[in-house]
């Protein structure tokens, strides 16, 4: 059985990466698009075979209820919109996947998870590499205790932002609409990646950042921020994250007994291990496998079988909680507690 998906939001990560994933998925076809430009849905429409009565805007979205074709809305809009549409969506009686970051503030996070509970409706966010084979061999690894004690967890996410160059970076520049720059965008991989490796959740932060108000790009928001964290087991995670840096998306491991090093880590189609002991590194081989359906399989059967799914909304949540003390703990130069 296949529950049908709405796409809010026809922008670069839908048209490249989600909606093409779409034919590797067992539980999940698109069934309606919503989008502020008529020619583009229509476009998109024909080649994905929705009907074109299923087409929204976002004016029309909420007589989305009244379509028993739609079973979950998958909003993939700027942060700034995520909030809004995941409440309206659960107000029509629909589940929703919402993308990373799940919303600039705790109070628009804390309402789409009440909403939802209160509309009896599942909400997942989008963290696609808790669904990739490599991050879940890794954890794997980590848990059986391969690594022996951990110490240490080094992680780097950045790309070039460019604004002019790619329309989809024009928001990613603009605070009101990205709510943050690099760590709301790609930092979140590297603090994400810290917490479901470790398993557990960080109790103080540091951070330092550093943006250049001379580049057009770092007017609103921050390039290089870089953030230490401490979990209660003493593990220590050091980050970088930017957008001014050749991309990387990386992250390593260190226990006593060995170090297991993902690059790329949080990559869409391309992973490698290396696991290093006292004898010599190995690469252990692990099969690629499609994280974006994955993902919206996990959606889907998280709704068929009325079950939490694996990165709720408390999981958003939690990540942005952490990057707001982050910022906070850049800002004032000193260690910033978490819960
Ligand atoms: P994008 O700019 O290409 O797409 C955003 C879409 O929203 C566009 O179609 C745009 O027309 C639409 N939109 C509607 N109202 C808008 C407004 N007021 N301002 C700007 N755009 C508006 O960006 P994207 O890279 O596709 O990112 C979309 C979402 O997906 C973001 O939340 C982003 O964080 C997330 N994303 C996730 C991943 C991932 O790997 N999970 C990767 C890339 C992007």
């Amino acid at each position: 059985k296949k529950l049908g998906f709405a796409i809010v939001g026809l922008g670069k990560f839908s048209q490249e990466e989600m909606m093409p994933a779409f034919k590797d998925c067992k539980h999940a076809e698109i069934t309606a698009l919503v989008s502020g430009s008529p020619d583009k849905a229509q476009r998109l429409a024909k080649e994905y075979g929705v009907d074109s009565k299923n087409i929204y805007n976002y004016q029309n979205f909420d007589s989305i209820k009244d379509n028993p074709a739609v079973d979950i809305v998958y909003v993939v809009l700027p942060p700034s919109m995520h909030a809004e549409y995941t409440i309206r969506a659960a107000q029509a009686g629909k589940h929703v996947l919402c993308e990373k970051p799940m919303a600039p503030t705790v109070e628009e996070c804390q309402r789409m998870i009440d909403v939802c509970k209160k509309a009896n409706r599942k909400l997942m966010i989008a963290y696609r590499a808790q669904f990739e084979p490599f991050n879940l061999d890794a954890i794997e690894r980590i848990r059986k205790g391969e690594l022996g004690k951990i110490q240490a967890i080094t992680s780097d996410h950045g790309r070039i932002v460019d604004p002019k160059g790619d329309k989809a970076d024009e928001w990613r520049v603009v605070r009101k609409l990205a709510g943050g720059g690099s760590l709301m965008d790609v930092g979140i991989y590297s603090l994400n990646a810290t917490r479901y490796l470790t398993g557990e959740e960080p109790v103080e932060v540091t951070a330092q950042e550093y943006s250049d108000k001379s580049d057009p790009r770092f007017k609103e928001v921050e390039n290089n921020i870089h953030f230490t964290l401490r979990f209660p087991s003493g593990i220590l995670a050091t980050c970088t994250s930017s957008y001014d840096i050749e991309q990387v998306k990386r992250f390593r491991v260190f226990g006593n007994k060995a170090w297991l090093d993902l690059d790329p880590a949080t990559d869409y189609y391309e992973h490698e291990m290396t696991i290093g002991k006292k004898d010599g590194q190995m690469k252990p081989s692990i099969k690629e496998g499609n994280q974006f359906a994955a993902e919206l399989d996990h959606m889907a059967e998280s709704v068929m079988q009325n079950k939490t799914p694996k990165t709720p909304g408390e999981e958003g949540l939690q990540d942005v909680k952490i990057i707001l003390a982050i910022y906070e703990a850049a800002k004032k130069g000193k260690p910033v507690k978490v819960n």
